[in-house]
């Protein structure tokens, strides 16, 4: 099932995310499906929060810039209440979008470096490095866990040159080819 992206302005991508036990209801199935609407969209990760669920998950599959990016060529994982212990080397900038920002894209200043522990689809414990493009997107999706989008992050007056556009996003103004939620719409279950 594909399941519709919410966008910026909606409540629920502002919320702190709630873990969820190994037993979750229909677990296997919310992965599947989130790979499915990730696909769909032609993003390469993607947050619990951004198809309307508040709980830890987040899934990242690095197939479509694997040209680009080796490490990335066959990366596709499922992240279940991850933490993020460690965060070092350099802040870098880096070029990021957002499925639940269409038509963005800004540089944004991160550590090129992360240490996560996490719980995979099967429920194994993983606690790894990751560097570059991978940490980049790593990064990005475990903010939404936390209600934070890469906009935040950007300095003051970039904030205030983007506010604008923000709010025409917010409301619907934008052309994208896969089905949306917007600010104060409802979200199915
Ligand atoms: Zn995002």
């Amino acid at each position: 099932m594909i399941y519709p992206i919410v966008i910026y302005g909606h409540a629920v991508l502002r919320k702190v995310a709630s873990e969820i036990d190994e037993d979750y209801e229909g677990l296997g199935q919310l992965i599947e499906d989130m790979f499915e609407t990730l696909h769909y969209s032609d993003g390469i990760g993607l947050a619990a929060p951004q198809i309307g669920k508040s709980i830890r998950i987040f899934i990242i599959d690095g197939t479509p810039v694997g040209d680009d990016e080796p490490d990335l060529a066959n990366f596709k994982k499922a992240f279940i209440n991850a933490h993020i212990t460690e965060r070092s080397g350099d802040i870098v900038p880096m070029n990021e979008g957002c499925l639940s920002i269409p038509n963005l894209r800004e540089e944004v200043m991160r550590e090129s470096r992360v240490r996560i522990n996490y719980y995979d689809e099967n429920w194994e414990y993983h606690d790894e490095v990751y560097e570059g493009y991978t940490a980049r997107i790593i990064e990005h999706e475990y903010d939404h866990l936390d209600g934070i989008l890469f906009t935040d992050k950007l300095n003051p007056l970039r904030k205030r040159l983007l506010k604008g556009k923000l709010t025409a996003i917010s409301k619907g103004k934008f052309d994208i080819n896969y089905k949306t939620i917007l600010a104060g719409q409802k979200i199915k279950e």
